[in-house]
């Protein structure tokens, strides 16, 4: 089979074919829909530079900007209701400004070609914040099979395959099912959200966690409730270590 980007005439065609497409229908900022220049990838450059990164310090424990409060414990306010069974959880942006829209297309809208442009900033953030964590696997949170279904992928699991592939560590997605299909976490009230996820994950194939540092991955950490309810998962099953990594991190409402 002749390889599309090797063969030179078919290459030719296609660079034509796209950049008729960028001439009829040019690529918008998937934030303010300003036309993007060449350089620009998803979003312009005002809208990229208002990235929302999460400002320090954070809990040591759920990630939770901490502004001026100083905490006596070792949890937070903002720390999921114990018994906490991850280790840590991060986040390197908050969920607000122009990541919104990019999440949502990737969510709901079959982009999932943000899938690997949110994973180079969680690649960068990994290797920046959490170098000194030795992990061995990611396990993206997984989607009750009738959601994974109507939607047709699972946008954590998206993003874990090129995590994976850069920070060269398995991806298993295989390993933990969702048994429950919970209500999303956004419309119960915050008392309804432990209980709601509580026993909603099982692990099925316990053997490649067991001993192991996992990277449980999600898209927006919210309460925290349904990391955890898979952190417990996996704690149970024989993961040592577990760390909860979202790609961004809701603002709790004031
Ligand atoms: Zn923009
Ligand atoms: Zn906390």
């Amino acid at each position: 089979m002749i390889e599309l980007e090797e063969h030179p005439i078919l290459k030719k065609g296609w660079e034509l074919y796209q950049d008729l497409l960028d001439f009829f229908f040019p690529p918008l900022c998937l934030s303010c829909d300003e036309r993007l220049l060449p350089d620009e990838e998803y979003y312009c450059g005002i809208c990229y530079g208002d990235f929302e990164y999460m400002p320090r310090p954070v809990c040591a424990v759920c990630g939770a900007p901490l502004g001026s409060r100083v905490i006596e414990k070792d949890t937070c306010p903002d720390c999921p209701p114990k018994p906490i069974y991850f280790d840590l959880a991060r986040a390197p942006l908050l969920y607000d400004g122009p990541v919104v829209p990019g999440v949502i297309a990737l969510k709901f809208n079959h982009r999932l070609e943000m899938a690997e442009y949110f994973s180079r900033i969680l690649f960068y953030y990994i290797k920046t914040e959490m170098k000194d964590e030795a992990f061995d696997a990611i396990v993206p949170v997984p989607l009750h099979f009738k959601r994974y279904l109507k939607r047709g992928y699972n946008q954590a699991e998206e993003m874990g395959r090129f995590l994976s592939k850069n920070l060269g560590m398995p991806l298993l997605p295989e390993v933990m099912k969702r048994i429950r299909n919970t209500p999303p976490q956004t419309r119960l009230e915050h008392s309804r959200r432990k209980k709601n996820v509580a026993g909603a994950f099982e692990v099925f194939y316990p053997d490649p966690i067991k001993d192991r540092h996992i990277i449980l991955l999600d898209d927006v950490y919210t309460t925290g409730s349904t990391l955890n309810a898979a952190a417990s998962a996996l704690k149970s099953a024989g993961a040592s270590k577990v760390t909860a990594l979202a790609l961004c991190r809701a603002i709790k409402a004031p």
